[in-house]
């Protein structure tokens, strides 16, 4: 087995909980990712394009609806899930990131709160990536409070809804065949979710340009203006902020998982490096003050991993709670950030050029630190839960 193959970073042998066929399907996925994936990635990020043409791979990889029952085949355990994510965001984050929200967060929609009719319409071809999602919650005046300052709209009118607002941030937005979109109903103010299908009138999806973290990723700021969908896609269990939540629960872990990968993804290309560069006649890895910095970053890797393997066994039971998955995704993000510092500044000035492969790690940790929660509201969910007194405003 080549070295890009082994995962020298899991000290503690978490990879054994898995079961043999998982871990047999892991490392077929790192064999696929090294091969077909890696040698892409730097291209991607320069040019902030996302590789179209790898997506008929992707699918033949079976990557993506792991986490779901579906069609006689039993979900993977969400173990496996976690390390799946792991090692996509050890790869590549913007990709680990294209997967969350296409098979986590839009085909989760679906999967949650679809009726059977919806799920049997959607989900084969999403398997498939015949159909790619996109899900549109944040909003240009709506991020961390956006489930009390929504303001996209729904009106009921005859056999459909009009949806009118604006939603931003939304990754693969610019291609996305369908995205699944939250509004608030203007009847009853609670916040109902829809389908909205490329191509639809009064529905556009712009690029956000000049992003330097997660670039391969394309974000879109969307519009919906008079944008009228039919009353079938307005999936039926989708009808308060509680049922948002209830997607949130599946896939918060898959974030925690990519903050793991991105760090291993650095400190796998530092530790190389400083068995490799020589100064002052030996290899910088030889030197004491290097080597602190690696054994400190293996902690951060190794503690992250540890939450990570517990919130994933926990989620298995059903027995996760908020409180923990919020310590776990901004912990494991706080460490990523200082994780990627070190191992940039181990590759020195050439940590800054793309080809070194760290900078990616280090632009794109910034991301992970902020989406689907940041530090700040995960703190405050903590907070609440060991004080019993909510500083939430
Ligand atoms: C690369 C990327 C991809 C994304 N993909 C998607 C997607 O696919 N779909 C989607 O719906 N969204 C997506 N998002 C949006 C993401 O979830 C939001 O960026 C995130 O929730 C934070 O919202 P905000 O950026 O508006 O920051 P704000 O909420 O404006 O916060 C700004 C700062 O203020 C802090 N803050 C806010 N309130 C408080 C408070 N009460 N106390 C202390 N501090 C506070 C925050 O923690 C933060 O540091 C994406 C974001 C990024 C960057």
């Amino acid at each position: 087995m080549t070295s890009d193959l082994l995962l020298p970073a899991d000290f503690f042998g978490y990879e054994s909980l898995l079961p043999e066929p998982e871990q047999k399907d892991l490392l077929a996925l790192r064999e696929f990712l090294v091969a077909e994936v890696k040698p892409r990635v730097n291209a991607a990020w320069a040019a902030a394009e996302f590789p179209m043409d790898l997506i008929p791979r992707f699918a033949e990889a079976d990557i993506v609806g792991r986490p779901y029952d579906w069609d006689g085949r039993p979900r993977a355990s969400r173990l496996f899930t976690g390390f799946q994510a792991m090692e996509l965001a050890r790869v590549d984050p913007s990709i680990s990131t294209f997967f969350g929200v296409h098979s986590g967060l839009a085909m989760g929609s679906v999967y949650v709160l679809g009726s059977e009719e919806q799920r049997q319409r959607w989900l084969p071809s999403m398997l498939r990536l015949d159909t790619i999602g996109a899900f549109g919650l944040t909003e240009p005046e709506g991020g961390s409070d956006v489930a009390r300052g929504m303001r996209t709209t729904a009106r009921r009118d005859g056999d459909g809804w009009v949806l009118n607002g604006a939603k931003r941030w939304i990754g693969n937005g610019t291609f996305a065949d369908v995205v699944v979109v939250f509004a608030r109903d203007v009847d009853d103010d609670q916040v109902k979710t829809f389908l909205v299908e490329k191509g639809t009138p009064g529905y556009t999806a712009t690029k956000i340009e000049d992003k330097f973290a997660l670039r391969t990723v394309q974000n879109a700021d969307l519009t919906f203006t008079d944008c009228r969908i039919p009353a079938q896609n307005k999936l039926e269990g989708g009808n308060s902020f509680k049922d948002v939540n209830k997607v949130l629960k599946v896939t918060r872990g898959g974030v925690a998982w990519g903050g793991v990968g991105c760090q291993l993804g650095a400190y796998e290309v530092a530790l190389a490096y400083a068995k490799e560069r020589v100064q002052f006649g030996k290899p910088i890895g030889g030197f004491q003050l290097i080597q602190e910095l690696l054994a400190q970053m293996l902690g951060n890797v190794t503690a992250s991993m540890g939450m990570t393997v517990r919130l994933s066994q926990l989620q298995e039971e059903d027995a996760l709670r908020d409180d923990q998955a919020s310590l776990t995704k901004s912990y494991v993000t706080t460490r990523g950030r200082e994780t990627v510092a070190w191992a940039r500044e181990i590759v020195g000035g050439n940590g800054i050029v793309l080809d070194h492969d760290v900078i990616r790690f280090f632009n794109d940790a910034e991301a992970l630190y902020s989406y689907e929660g940041t530090r700040q509201m995960n703190t405050l969910i903590v907070g609440r839960s060991i004080t019993g007194l909510s500083a939430f405003v």
